[in-house]
């Protein structure tokens, strides 16, 4: 192993490249700093690299043990970071103490010291490979990959475990150990860069959502819903399904703001939207039009048929009774429907949606009204 120290000089710096990459990864607010954990991991391999180094050229019992201790903050630091990213349910108490029980193994069984650690590295890569498939959030291509690099190296590691303790060739083992040694860097660079995708990806799902969604109710903005229509108006033309629009105002909502403060108006529009959301049924979409007024396409769907989900909804909203802390709030809501007649243009049908919705205001509100069509 005469090309120990080379590689063991291009692992410590790949791992200060990994680290100063690893300063741009950003966790979402309110999640645990992964990050600081990467970085960590990133911070002790250099130093177990540089320990084991100068523990291969003189070898002394204090960089012995300090090795140990890298080795072992190394592979806590890296099952952390990826715990916490997972937001997994595996207790950190759990992978604390295998860290501490691993030094400490190691310190009393000297002669299998080796095998030890590769124990000790297989439970946690194995930890981090559930982690990482199971990912709370849904793992994207970045966490599998990940993964992948993760039990590539696991499979080295059990190899060379088999060819210590005989279950395959002794011979195996100097060549796995150079093996094991060699894949190093290209190990740390795939984890950091399938690491940096992961969180790349995050990034560009949370802007994706940012870009379509409204902040305060969390339904479709005023701009995807208009983009997503085109897209089901002309699949509904093609097939000749029915289509219909239904716009919805919240009754007297002025007077929830002035009775109950803007914060409670907030609260009162989020509760709106998620009732209106549940009786929604799958392939029709809900948007936030402005201020308390929303608009849905309702997909296959006829002047018949969209009554009757529609008058749901505003019963569902009278029905609704919004706790406060100055006693709760009950709320109606006035409904426009139409059904689609011109396909190419979505904004004709709002608007006859908005006649609609302006005539059940005009009826008393808390009413479900229809365009006809015929009368035009
Ligand atoms: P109508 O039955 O005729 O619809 O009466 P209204 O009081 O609901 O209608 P109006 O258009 O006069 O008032 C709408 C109110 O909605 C005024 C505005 O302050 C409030 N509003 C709009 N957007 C928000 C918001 O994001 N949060 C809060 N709290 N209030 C909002
Ligand atoms: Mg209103
Ligand atoms: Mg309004």
């Amino acid at each position: 192993m005469g090309s120990q120290f080379e590689i063991a000089l291009s692992v410590i710096i790949v791992s200060i490249v990994m680290f100063i990459a690893s300063l741009l990864f950003k966790d979402k607010e309110g999640d645990k700093p992964a990050r600081l954990a990467f970085r960590a991991f990133y911070f002790c391999t250099v130093i177990f690299f540089v320990v084991m180094s100068a523990n291969i050229r003189s070898s002394t019992l204090l960089l012995d043990f300090f090795s140990d201790v890298f080795f072992a903050l190394t592979g806590l630091c890296l099952t952390i970071g990826i715990l916490w990213r997972c937001q997994s349910k595996i207790p950190l108490s759990f992978v604390c103490s295998f860290a501490v029980i691993y030094v400490i193994t190691d310190r009393l069984v000297i002669e299998s010291s080796v095998q030890v650690a590769y124990f000790y590295s297989v439970v946690n890569s194995l930890l981090c490979v559930y982690a990482l498939l199971k990912r709370t959030q849904g793992s994207n291509v970045g966490d599998k990959g990940m993964a992948l690099v993760i039990l590539l190296n696991t499979i080295l590691l059990l190899a060379n475990l088999a060819s210590f303790t005989g279950i395959i060739s002794h011979d195996f083992s100097t060549q796995f150990m150079v093996t094991l040694f060699i894949f190093a860097p290209a190990y740390l660079a795939g984890l950091t860069i399938f690491l940096f995708s992961s969180y790349m990806l995050d990034a560009h799902k949370a802007l994706e959502i940012e870009a379509t969604t409204d902040p305060l109710t969390e339904l479709y903005n005023r701009r995807f819903f208009f983009s997503e229509s085109k897209r089901i108006l002309s699949v509904a033309e093609r097939h000749q399904e029915p289509l219909c629009i239904m716009m919805c105002d919240i009754d007297f909502f002025k007077k929830v703001n002035d009775n109950y403060g803007h914060k409670v108006g907030d609260k009162v529009l989020k509760k709106f939207a998620e009732t209106l959301n549940k009786s929604l049924r799958s392939g029709d979409i809900l948007a936030r039009y402005g201020g308390e007024e929303f608009v849905a396409l309702l997909t296959q769907t006829d002047k018949t048929n969209g009554f009757s989900v529609v008058d749901r909804m505003r019963e569902q909203i009278e029905n609704l009774s919004i706790e406060t802390e100055k006693g709760s709030i009950n709320l109606t809501a006035s409904f426009g429907l139409c059904e689609v007649k011109e396909f190419q243009d979505i904004e004709v049908s709002i608007n006859l949606a908005d006649n609609a919705l302006y005539n059940a205001k005009s009826a008393g509100r808390n009413v479900v009204k229809y365009y006809e069509h015929s009368l035009a």
